[in-house]
């Protein structure tokens, strides 16, 4: 409310809520600080899981970032922007959703300290923003090559996203899976290689265990084979994909139609059939056995594929239908008079099998497959859901490899010896921005301080061992090896991580950070009052 002439003039809607300056600012380096709080002691191989109960009550134990921040809904809006950037990151790369979140709330905890010596918010974020060029600049030396034929470090990258879940006795085995399925789908398009993790479905199903889980060099459809008459297995399938009805139309407007005898009503039933037939027998000429059918199949057209031992399924999904393109090589016809036997793929097997309840058509042994898919088994349902979790990283985080071709050592030895140049590159800027640059280091080494702490190791100890490493020459890759809780070598620990997890991190951490402490002014709308039950809806004149 501004007051101009004595009387109040009023700016913001009635119930608005106003939070400015130092208030402002200190609300919202709290908020996000707290939720780098909530996620900091999950972060690393001995990171803890978090139990998140919604309001049903269902159950969720993860130690998945992204997951944990997804659920909690927070409130605040400086808060949101936190649990925006971890998803970010997740979209974007798959993996360091933590360590994005935990540096971010680093950066701000210690600018609050500069703001407390009357260090402008400005100043603090071009700080910021020199630390990370350099930063990213470090990275790139740091980072180091890694060929798609390397089947052997690409498993040791997705091992290491997998190490921090709950599925200690299935990770190598996990891992391989992981590796062989990115490299499946991989396309080489002008020298670059490119996979996209929608080409991998993943399907899980609770039920036996998880060493059970496999690769398909297909695809699973989630629907049963339309009829009982038609056969549930066909080796050296030859598939034809429909986007449209094998039904006759119903005529738009209704007609009626007298018939005086019965030869007319067979005539024109017969016609109907007729026209079924016709559309079986085009399938069926362009040397299709099995049919996936984005739209219905009429009870007769069913008789008929069964009577020519064809397998259909029907009302398959769209995206279904596009990965068994990919599969199987088939093109989706939209009208039935265009199929030929161009349009029709093949598969070394398709099979319909019980899972678990559920039957489910497998479309396996594709020749070139350019979509796989992979079963999850395993015990109990939310095992099978942080395998899924923990699957989806393995398989961001190998195709962020194959894309970019670099990886750097995790263990937080990056982060150190980024650390360690920063603190050098501090002085040379000299001023004010020196001091945030070298907040900016020390809030690097957050992470390797918190994946001591979650070690139960002394993260003071640890720190002094790790710097004095990085000292020495060849010691660019020293990191903590949280189960020894010794300093120790990444490079041969096998702690490999995409080079782009780390720079997206950086980035991403810098400006989420500069953008909440830019700001020094909240203005939250009122929300609309919930209707009183039962209340009337207000009238309208
Ligand atoms: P994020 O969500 O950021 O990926 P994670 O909980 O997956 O968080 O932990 C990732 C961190 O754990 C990285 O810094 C990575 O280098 C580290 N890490 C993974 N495996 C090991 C290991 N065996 N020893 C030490 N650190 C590890
Ligand atoms: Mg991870």
């Amino acid at each position: 409310m501004a007051m101009a002439t004595g009387k109040p003039i009023l700016i913001l809607k009635e119930g608005s809520s106003r939070s400015r300056g130092k208030e402002a600012q200190r609300q919202n380096l709290t908020a996000a600080k707290v939720i780098a709080e909530v996620v900091r002691s999950t972060l690393g191989p001995k990171g803890m899981d978090k139990m998140l109960v919604d309001t049903i009550g269902d159950i969720t134990i993860t130690n998945d970032g992204a997951t944990i921040l997804d659920e909690i809904e927070a409130q605040h809006p400086a808060a949101k922007l936190m649990v925006n950037v971890a998803k970010t990151q997740d979209k974007e790369v798959g993996d360091g959703t933590t360590t994005v979140v935990i540096l971010a709330g680093e950066l701000l905890k210690k600018a609050e300290d500069m703001l407390d010596l009357e260090i402008h918010p400005t100043t603090i974020t071009a700080g910021y923003k020199k630390a990370e060029g350099k930063a990213l600049a470090t990275l790139e030396k740091l980072a180091v090559p890694v060929s798609f034929e390397d089947t052997k470090t690409l498993t040791d990258i997705a091992t290491t996203a997998m190490r921090s879940k709950g599925i200690e006795f299935y990770r190598s085995a996990l891992a391989e899976l992981a590796v062989e399925a990115v490299r499946r789908v991989t396309e080489t398009r002008d020298g670059k290689r490119y996979a996209d993790v929608e080409d991998i479905q993943v399907i899980k199903k609770p039920g036996k265990s998880l060493a059970e889980t496999e690769l398909i060099k297909g695809l699973i459809i989630d629907k049963e084979v339309v009829n009982p008459g038609m056969p549930k297995r066909v080796l050296n399938a030859k598939v034809a994909l429909l986007d449209c009805a094998l039904e006759v139309e119903k005529t738009e407007f209704s007609a009626e139609i007298r018939i005086k005898d019965p030869t007319q009503m067979r005539a024109f039933m017969d016609e109907e059939t007729r026209m079924l037939k016709d559309m079986v027998e085009k399938v069926k000429t362009a040397g299709a056995n099995v049919v996936f059918c984005q739209k219905g199949i009429d009870d007769t057209a069913q008789f008929f594929l069964a009577k020519e031992g064809i397998v259909a399924v029907r009302r398959a999904k769209k995206s279904d239908m596009e990965k068994l393109a990919k599969a199987t090589g088939a093109k989706v016809v939209t009208n039935i008079e265009d199929l030929d036997e161009n349009e029709v793929g093949e598969a070394g097997l398709v099979e319909e099998k019980k899972i678990g309840e559920d039957k489910m058509v497998f479309v396996e042994n594709c020749k070139d497959p350019r979509a796989v898919a992979i079963l999850i088994r395993g015990g109990l349902e939310r095992a099978v859901d942080e395998a899924e979790r923990s699957l989806h990283d393995a398989l961001c985080v190998v195709i962020d490899v194959v894309k970019d071709g670099r990886i750097v050592y995790g263990g937080g030895s990056t982060e150190s010896e980024l650390a360690k140049e920063l603190k050098h590159y501090a002085s040379q800027v000299g001023g004010r921005e020196q001091i945030a640059i070298e907040t900016f280091a020390q809030a690097l080494e957050a992470i390797p301080q918190a994946l001591a702490e979650n070690a139960g190791l002394d993260p003071i100890d640890i720190m002094v061992a790790l710097r004095s490493a990085h000292e020495k020459p060849e010691g660019a890759s020293m990191g903590v090896n949280v189960f020894t809780g010794k300093i120790e070598d990444m490079r041969e620990l096998k702690v490999l991580e995409p080079a782009i997890v780390k720079k997206r991190a950086l980035s991403s951490a810098v400006e989420v950070a500069s953008m909440i402490l830019r700001v020094d002014d909240v203005l939250v709308a009122a929300k609309p009052p919930p209707p009183r039950p039962g209340a009337k809806p207000p009238m309208e004149y």
